[in-house]
C-alpha cells in the first residue's frame, strides 16, 4: 500500500514525499484511516513501529481541516501526553516535519529547563502542543494553558508512564480535559492496570495492535559473546574495529558504568558520549544531536534515558550487560532495526549474567547466536549458589571498610583545615 491511497491531503502527502516515505507501516495502515474517521484507538505498539506518525498525520489533517489558514487565532485543538524530555521532543519534531507544507502551530513543553521560553512560545498561541505530565500540569496551573477547546487527546506510551509514576499526574490531566473529545491511548504492553487506564480514557475505542507482546523484531539479528568481567572492555574495544560499526547505541545498566565507560573509550581513542539521569538536559540535548548528525559514534544510555529515543536507520545496539529483566533486553534490541530496517543486536554476557541470557531466550522463543573465536572468551565459570553469598558479604565489608577509611581520612584533613 502506498500513503497515496490513505485519504491524505496533499500537504501532508508532499511532507512525507520530503521524508522519503512512501508506505505506511502497519501501525500507520490501519490507524490513520480510523482516526481520520474520529474514532478512539487503543494502540498496541512499540516505539519503533512508526506509531508517531500514527497518530500525528491524521491529527495535522484533521486539525488543518478544522481551522484551515485560521491557525493565528485558532485555539489548542491537540494535546499530545508523553513520560520523558527526549520523546517530546522527538514528536514535536516529526509534528514539525509533516506539518511544514499546513500552517499548524505546534510547540512541545518539558521539565527541566526553564520555562521562559515554552510560555513564549504558547503565548503565540499553538494548535498541537506535546508535553511531559509535570511541566504540562504546572504551566495550566499559572493559566499558560487552557485545555477548554481540546479535540484530540493523545496517551502516549502508557505503560512507562506509569512504570515512572505519572499515574496522578495523569488522573488529575483527565478531570481538565473537555469530555467530548477524540483519543488516542498508546502503549508497547497491555498489562490490566494499564486496560484498566484505557477505559477510562476512551469511548468505544478500535483496537490496534501491531506486535504481539514480548516478541523481538523480525528484522534484528542477535548474537551473543561470552567473556569474563574483566575482559568485557577489551572485548568492547575489539567488537568495535568492525568498521561497520559506523554508529552504535549502547546500554549500560548504571550511570557510573556508563561514564566509566565512555572514559574507557577514550583512551582507545573511540568517541563516545553517555545520556542518563544525572546528566543535564542540555548535555542530553548535545549528545543526542551530535550522535543524529553522525559525528557521535558511540552513545551510552541507561535504560532510563534510552526511553523514546528516535533515530532514523540505528542499525547497531550493544547490551554491555544483560538485563537481569529479560523485556528489558527486548526494548533495548528494538531501538535497532527499526520502521523495516534490519538491525544488529550484539550482547556481552560475563559469567554472573549467562543465566539471564538464558531467560531472554526463553521469553523471545529463540536461541541467540554466539559468537566464537573472539579473543576475550569466557574462561571463568559462574559463581554457586554459596559462593556468591560469600562474594556479597565480601562486597558488603569492603564497603564499610572503604567508608570507614575515607571518614578517617576526611576527619584528619578536616582538622588540618581548621588548624589554618
Ligand atoms: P516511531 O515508532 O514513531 O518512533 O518511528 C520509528 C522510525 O521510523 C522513525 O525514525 C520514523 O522517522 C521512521 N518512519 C516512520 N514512518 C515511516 C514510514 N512510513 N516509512 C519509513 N520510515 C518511517
Amino acid at each position: 500500500m502506498k500513503f497515496t491511497e490513505l485519504d491524505l491531503i496533499d500537504p501532508v502527502l508532499s511532507a512525507l514525499k520530503d521524508k522519503g516515505y512512501e508506505e505506511p507501516t502497519p501501525i500507520q495502515e490501519k490507524s490513520i484511516p480510523l482516526v481520520l474517521d474520529r474514532e478512539d484507538l487503543l494502540g498496541v505498539a512499540q516505539t519503533g513501529t512508526g506509531k508517531t506518525a500514527a497518530f500525528s498525520i491524521p491529527i495535522i489533517q484533521l486539525i488543518h481541516q478544522f481551522d484551515g489558514s485560521h491557525h493565528r487565532d485558532a485555539p489548542l485543538r491537540c494535546l499530545i501526553v508523553t513520560p520523558t524530555r527526549e520523546l517530546a521532543i522527538q514528536i514535536d519534531e516529526n509534528i514539525r516535519d509533516y506539518s511544514k507544507y499546513t500552517k499548524t502551530s505546534h510547540t512541545v513543553i518539558f521539565g527541566g529547563v526553564k520555562q521562559h521560553s515554552q510560555v513564549q512560545a504558547l503565548k503565540r498561541g499553538v494548535q498541537i502542543l506535546v508535553a511531559t505530565p509535570g511541566r504540562l500540569l504546572d504551566l495550566i496551573s499559572q493559566g499558560y494553558i487552557s485545555l477548554d477547546d481540546i479535540k484530540m487527546f493523545v496517551l502516549d506510551e502508557a505503560d512507562r508512564m506509569l512504570d515512572m509514576g505519572f499515574i496522578n499526574d495523569i488522573k488529575k490531566l483527565l478531570k481538565l480535559l473537555p469530555a467530548d473529545r477524540q483519543s488516542l491511548f498508546f502503549s508497547a504492553t497491555m498489562p490490566d492496570n494499564i486496560l484498566q487506564l484505557s477505559k477510562t480514557i476512551l469511548d468505544n475505542p478500535k483496537k490496534v495492535e501491531v506486535t504481539p507482546k514480548s516478541s523481538t523484531a523480525e528484522t534484528i539479528k542477535q548474537y551473543v559473546y561470552y567473556t569474563n568481567r574483566v575482559t568485557k572492555h577489551s572485548l568492547l574495544v575489539h567488537i568495535l574495529k568492525n568498521e561497520d560499526i559506523e554508529q552504535v547505541l549502547l546500554f549500560s545498566r548504571t550511570k557510573h558504568g556508563a561514564d566509566r565507560i565512555v572514559r574507557n573509550l577514550k583512551k582507545s581513542n573511540i568517541h563516545s558520549a553517555a545520556i542518563h539521569g544525572n546528566k543535564s538536559q542540555n548535555q542530553r540535548q548535545k549528545a543526542l544531536k551530535d550522535f543524529k548528525n553522525g559525528n557521535l559514534r558511540v552513545l551510552v544510555a541507561t535504560d532510563i534515558a534510552a526511553r523514546g529515543i528516535d533515530i532514523d536507520k540505528l542499525r547497531y545496539v550493544i547490551n554491555y550487560d544483560i538485563p537481569n529483566v529479560p523485556e528489558t533486553y527486548v526494548h533495548r534490541i528494538g531501538r535497532s532495526g527499526r520502521a523495516g530496517e534490519e538491525g544488529i543486536a550484539l550482547s556481552i554476557s560475563e559469567p554472573e549474567e549467562n543465566c539471564f541470557i538464558r531467560d531472554v531466550e526463553k521469553l523471545i522463543n529463540q536461541s541467540i547466536e554466539v559468537v566464537e573465536g573472539h579473543p576475550f572468551p569466557q574462561t571463568e565459570r559462574p559463581m554457586t549458589a554459596a559462593e556468591k553469598k560469600e562474594w556479597n558479604k565480601e562486597k558488603q565489608r569492603r564497603k564499610q571498610e572503604f567508608h570507614a577509611n575515607r571518614k578517617k581520612s576526611g576527619n584528619s584533613r578536616g582538622r588540618q583545615y581548621s588548624r589554618r
